[in-house]
């Protein structure tokens, strides 16, 4: 029998398979990976369809965590290309830079209309000033930073239709998503003339030359050849307990028969409430809570075009709500490696929960709704598309509805209850991540169960300390 402590990871999305690179890495455990579907990658896959090889929406790599770009690039060696980014927003019938420059607005929008940003601005700056208390909710904590006339105009419609219903959302959600300090800084940039600041928006990026998916695809390589077991289009029975702890995992495998397997260690990084249907013995208090906890899902409809490409930028919102997507992006202008010579991919991507008609539309709806929606951005004719269609996917954004911070602090409590269980990455650890800090993450529980450090505070303080103050660049 072997000594080797054996640990399970939950998804084989980029945190789990980052996990189980790394501890591919030290002898004296024995990793598995449970994957639902027959692919490797998650969020982050990419697929093939005649020809073309597409994301799941745009993704670029970009860090500010040190150390985590230059062992990135030793994984993907000679396949990471370096790009310069660029991404613009569309309003009012015109493209601007993203985010915004105080110049722009002031040359391309209507004067009354700088005139009544710059002075709602100035209102929110002086309430700011006299009133200190906290933001209740998305939509505050917008309004204090940058006014309340480019909230209605901006943010307001982007949330709607990326996060739902910007009042009913925790003010971490803005924190975290939006990196800017405000209006505040574009005017002190602009007057000292400064580049955009690395912290907000990421001037460049890198990107695999044949598709995001690369990237989880490297690291299953990667981590297979140095013993890592991959158990893949199962579907996860249980999480069995002895004396409190996770001592097993019951699975049925793709042939369909039932197997069990013991195990010391659990990085848990599928999606979080998913742990009720795992742990028949949960308690009540705990269901409620995952009952509680919920994401929402993305609709992405792909145009393949024979067409040079056809966006002004890599990706461009959307925040109007004439359109009912949020973001186009063209593959081709990240990689040319992407798409046969004259041809383009476009991808069109908005969010959706289960309530939502949009969510039910077939792909024969879908496409007359966008086409009437694009048919004013003059981007292609519809003789130049020769396939069409969508990928629809559940568990994409962490909701965080207000509330859902005490409800995932609890099912974290399991954590401190049993010592041998990591929530991590965005779905897992229910935390507005990007990639590299899912590569982070993923790090971090296979250094934490290397070192032997079973007090689950140092854990705690790991996602206090560096985990919750990641922040989305865009
Ligand atoms: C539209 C969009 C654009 C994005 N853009 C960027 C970007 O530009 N740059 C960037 O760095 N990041 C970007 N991200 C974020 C990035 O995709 C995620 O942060 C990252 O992929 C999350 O990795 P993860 O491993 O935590 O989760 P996931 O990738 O979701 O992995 C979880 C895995 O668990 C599996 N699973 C689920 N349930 C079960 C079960 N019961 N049993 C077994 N397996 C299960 C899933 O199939 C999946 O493979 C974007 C995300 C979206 C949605």
């Amino acid at each position: 029998m072997s000594n080797k402590k054996r640990v399970v990871v939950l998804g084989a999305g980029v945190t789990g398979l980052s996990a189980a690179y790394r501890l591919s890495q030290n002898s004296d455990f024995e990793v598995h990976v449970f994957e639902k579907e027959k692919e490797v990658g998650g969020l982050c896959r990419s697929f093939r369809e005649d020809g073309f090889i597409l994301d799941y929406g745009p993704h670029k790599f970009y860090t500010l965590i040190d150390g985590v770009l230059d062992e990135m690039c030793k994984i993907m060696g000679d396949d990471f290309l370096s790009l310069e980014k660029s991404q613009n927003l569309f309003l009012k019938g015109k493209y601007f830079d993203f985010p915004l420059k105080i110049s722009e607005m002031l040359t391309k929008f209507p004067p009354h209309k700088s005139v009544e940003i710059l002075a709602s601005f100035g209102v929110s700056a002086v309430k700011n000033l006299k009133d200190k208390t906290e933001p209740k909710n998305y939509e505050d904590f917008i309004v204090q930073k940058f006014g309340k006339s480019l909230y209605n105009q901006i943010f307001e419609p982007m949330a709607n239709k990326m996060f739902g219903n910007p009042r009913q959302l925790d003010p971490q959600l803005a924190r975290v998503r939006i990196s800017s300090p405000g209006l505040v800084s574009v005017i002190k940039q602009l007057l000292s003339r400064k580049s955009v600041d690395k912290t907000i928006s990421a001037p460049n990026f890198h990107y695999p030359k044949y598709g995001f998916g690369m990237i989880p695809e490297k690291l299953k390589e990667k981590s297979e050849s140095r013993g890592v077991n991959f158990h893949l289009g199962v579907k996860v029975k249980e999480l069995k307990l002895n004396n409190g702890m996770l001592s097993g995992i019951s699975f049925e495998d793709s042939s369909g028969a039932l197997q069990t397997l013991s195990c010391d260690e659990v990085i848990y990084t599928i999606p979080m409430q998913a742990i009720a249907d795992l742990i028949p013995s949960l308690s009540t208090e705990l269901r409620q809570a995952c009952r509680f906890v919920s994401f929402r899902h993305t609709i992405v409809y792909y145009y393949l075009l024979k067409s040079q490409p056809v966006l002004p930028a890599m990706w461009v919102f959307y925040p109007e709500s004439r359109f009912r997507f949020g973001r186009l992006s063209e593959m081709t202008k990240f990689s040319p490696y992407t798409a046969p010579l004259g041809h383009t991919a476009l991808m069109v991507d908005f969010t959706c929960d289960d309530l939502d008609p949009t969510w039910s539309m077939d792909d024969g709806e879908l496409n007359e709704m966008l086409l009437a929606q694009l048919k004013p951005l003059k981007l292609f004719n519809r003789d130049q598309v020769i396939k069409n269609f969508s990928r629809r996917f559940r568990n994409f954004y962490p909701s965080y509805k207000i509330g859902y911070q005490e409800r995932v602090d609890k099912i974290r409590s399991l954590e401190r209850e049993m010592h041998n269980i990591y929530f991590a990455g965005r779905l897992g650890d229910f935390n507005y991540n990007n990639s590299d800090q899912c590569f982070d993450m993923g790090y971090k529980a296979a250094e934490h169960i290397e070192q032997g450090k079973q007090s689950v505070e140092s854990w705690g303080e790991l996602r206090q300390n560096r985990f919750e103050k990641y922040r989305i660049v865009d």
